[in-house]
């Protein structure tokens, strides 16, 4: 499979650690607030390449964060912690808060069908890892205390820019207008691992460490989990673009201080949803989420199919009219998929040659919207209905759009319709016909059809009572 790596700019051919598994590393959200569908744009690249992985036969592993502690205002380490701001304005605590937005999150998530990651872990519940990593890092060198934080300090790095193409001397390092100077650091560029001392003394949640009572950064939080799960070698980490700097230079500057060694071979990055004026943000007004989007009579599937039909690593830009057209495209799909008929004999030819064609578009840098068209071709194709709708649900096992509604029938019906169907055949080995035309007539007007085949009889449910 090739996938476009961020570390190396170039589109490569992906090559696992340990061969035929994956250890897959996404940073996750941050809970003080509603994720919108830009947020979730990411989540859905990330499900993306987490379903192609094991449908090209890699044994995953996925770990995803929660970040329910550290993440301050802005990405440099000076401003007030998100989770405080969130809790105060709501007059109640932050772990109600991270609790919340958690619960709004995995409902969103599941509402567009992705897999929950093998491994959900909460920054909070991870405090030892950071000390570890921490402690070992002021050990070697790479950190300092001062002003009561512990920083790392970035000029101990020859390449600490290497995943980014920013210039060191352009750059005014993970601040943001209006966001002091932090006095402490010994270069602009260091930032925060652990903080004792911060602005803001209302800090609810607080852990002992061996430099008194405090909370570690944002960046910390990534490392310590993925090396706690996924060991010293990641395969791949992913994120949003916005995630390159400085939080995923920072995971990198202090994993490898510390290992000692290269860290994670590809840096997945997902581009932005956009709207009229530019990221789609969380500061913009009313946050759009997926169940705002469902509550106005979207369909949540409808919007992955526009993130689908589109790369990943290119910008989308959000309009109803947009969501409204992809809603179409793929209503019109589905219901041609669903006219398919499920009978008849598999025609391994062609099932070969889509099968070839989807798998190609998803290695080639996860190209979706051609693995879509590969189902839009196969639809065109004459005859064999069965052939294209295995394939077709083989297909959504990645897609994950729902693009074949399986009529699901309640267990007990079933049973009770087997029961019929041997109370009839009795009757008929019996002779008694009579007995047996009743039973049919009866499950007849149940909307219940009942066909006899040389293998045996079937049925069929016209209408569900
Ligand atoms: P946050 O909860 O703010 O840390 O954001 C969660 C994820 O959403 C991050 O990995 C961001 O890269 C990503 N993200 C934020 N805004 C957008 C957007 N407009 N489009 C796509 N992804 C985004
Ligand atoms: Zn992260």
């Amino acid at each position: 499979m090739k996938l476009y790596n961020t570390l190396t700019k170039k589109i490569e051919e992906f090559i696992p650690n340990e061969e035929g598994k994956v250890k897959f590393y996404t940073c996750g959200p941050t809970v003080y607030h509603d994720q919108h569908i830009g947020n979730m744009r990411n989540y859905i690249g990330h499900d993306i390449l987490d379903k192609t992985l094991r449908y090209l036969g890699y044994d995953v592993l996925r770990v995803m964060n929660i970040t329910d502690v550290g993440h301050l205002t802005s990405d440099s380490d000076s401003g007030e912690d998100k989770m405080v701001k969130s809790a105060k304005a709501k007059n109640t605590t932050v772990m109600d808060i991270a609790k919340y937005y958690t619960e709004q999150f995995f409902k969103d998530f599941k509402l567009l069908n992705n897999r929950i990651p093998d491994i959900v872990a909460p920054a909070t519940e991870h405090i030892e890892d950071y000390l570890k990593i921490i402690e070992k890092l002021l050990e070697k060198g790479y950190a300092y205390e001062q002003g009561g934080n512990i920083y790392f300090d970035t000029s101990k790095l020859n390449d600490y820019y290497a995943l980014t193409n920013h210039k060191e001397d352009n750059m005014v390092v993970g601040a943001r207008e209006g966001v002091e100077f932090d006095e402490s650091k010994r270069n602009q560029s260091d930032f925060v691992l652990w903080f004792t001392k911060s602005k803001f003394e209302d800090q609810e949640l607080k852990w002992t460490s061996p430099w008194g009572v405090g909370y570690p950064g944002w960046h910390i939080e990534c490392s310590g989990i993925s090396l706690h799960y996924c060991g010293e070698y990641l395969d791949i980490h992913g994120g949003g673009v916005d995630n390159i700097f400085p939080h995923h230079t920072n995971e990198i500057a202090q994993s490898e201080a510390y290992l000692g060694h290269k860290w994670c071979n590809y840096w997945f990055h997902n581009e932005h949803l956009m709207d009229e004026t530019g990221k789609m943000s969380k500061s913009k007004g009313a946050t759009l989420t997926v169940s705002v989007l469902k509550e106005k009579g979207y369909n949540p599937l409808a919007y992955r199919f526009m993130c689908l039909t589109s790369h990943y690593r290119k910008q989308v830009v959000f309009s109803y009219e947009n969501l409204e057209n992809a809603q179409k495209s793929y209503l019109k799909l589905k219901a041609k998929i669903n006219l398919l008929k499920k009978d008849g004999e598999t025609n391994l030819e062609m099932q070969k040659n889509y099968r070839d064609k989807f798998k190609e578009s998803l290695e080639d840098d996860l190209n979706t919207a051609n693995a879509i068209t590969v189902i839009y071709d196969l639809l065109k194709e004459t005859g064999n209905d069965k052939t294209k709708y295995e394939l077709i649900k083989e297909f959504d096992q990645v897609l994950s759009l729902d693009l074949w509604e399986e009529k699901s029938i309640d267990k007990k019906l079933e049973e009770k319709i087997l029961e019929k169907i041997k109370e009839r055949n009795i009757a008929k080995q019996e002779k008694n016909y009579e007995k047996a035309d009743n039973i049919r007539k009866e499950l007849e007007k149940e909307g219940i059809i009942l066909k006899d085949k040389r293998e045996g009889t079937i049925f069929e449910i016209i209408h569900k009572n």
